[in-house]
């Protein structure tokens, strides 16, 4: 049995053509792209010539961009349509991604101790195990790497922020898109990294303003939060 909800696959399967139009339904992938991105090379020292698998890519968003700055990226991804889209857009950008429909989990028993870095952002509330991900991340990192982690956090602010606001007032997202019961606290993800093996090392908030309609990294990490890992 493997670790995937075919329903959630479906749905970013469904929607993988507009993966790319920044005014789409991932509007907001493409707007936290560069925030965590600088994270992301500040953290690790720089991209440049850094092994990365990223897991759960979709479309490419993060994979392309951590390309670009001189990465030898793999992305990973369980929806068949996502995957298309990411080939077909990277023989538009020319830039060069390795891409494959594979879980983590299996991906780790192939190329353990594979890569400098692993990222793994706005995944971990789609699966139906979270932490068998996560196990699989510890085994894919080299003993000096780096795990990037993101997801949404759970307590009444996030329901109202990431649930109500994003899917029902602003539309940012379509209705359906989270499940708020999926979502996982700073402490718990915390607490789940150290139970495979990994030491959490920053903990970072990221906010959207809805009147500036900007996003932002900053300590508050009641709604959306990054986490960054490194082997115990
Ligand atoms: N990480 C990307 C995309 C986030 S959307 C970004 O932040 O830009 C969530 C992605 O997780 C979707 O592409 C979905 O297909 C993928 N996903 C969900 N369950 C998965 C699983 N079990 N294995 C691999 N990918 C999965």
């Amino acid at each position: 049995m493997s670790n995937v909800d075919q329903a959630e696959l479906d749905k970013f399967s469904q929607l993988a053509h507009r993966w790319w139009d920044p005014n789409s339904e991932f509007k907001p992938l493409h707007e936290i792209n560069p925030l965590r991105l600088d994270w992301v090379e500040r953290l690790c020292g720089g991209l440049q010539g850094k092994r990365v698998v990223d897991v759960g890519c979709g479309g490419g968003i993060l994979a392309e961009s951590m390309a670009v700055q001189g990465a030898l990226v793999t992305g990973i991804d369980m929806a068949e349509k996502a995957l298309k889209v990411a080939m077909l857009h990277q023989l538009e950008s020319g830039i060069q991604v390795d891409y494959r429909q594979i879980t983590a989990e299996d991906l780790a028993k192939e190329r353990p101790a594979a890569f400098d870095v692993v990222t793994c952002m706005e995944m971990l509330e789609h699966v139906p195990d979270p932490v068998s991900v996560l196990e699989a991340c510890r085994r894919m990192v080299k003993p000096d790497g780096w795990v990037f982690l993101s997801t949404l956090n759970r307590n009444p602010k996030s329901y109202l922020f990431a649930i109500v606001g994003a899917e029902y007032v602003l539309n940012l997202l379509p209705k359906g898109t989270h499940d708020w019961s999926k979502f996982i606290k700073p402490h718990e993800l915390a607490a789940h990294c150290r139970q495979v093996g990994l030491d959490p090392v920053e903990l970072m908030g990221m906010t959207y303003n809805p009147f500036s309609k900007t996003y932002r990294l900053e300590r508050d990490t009641k709604v959306n939060y990054l986490l960054a890992c490194r082997p115990a």
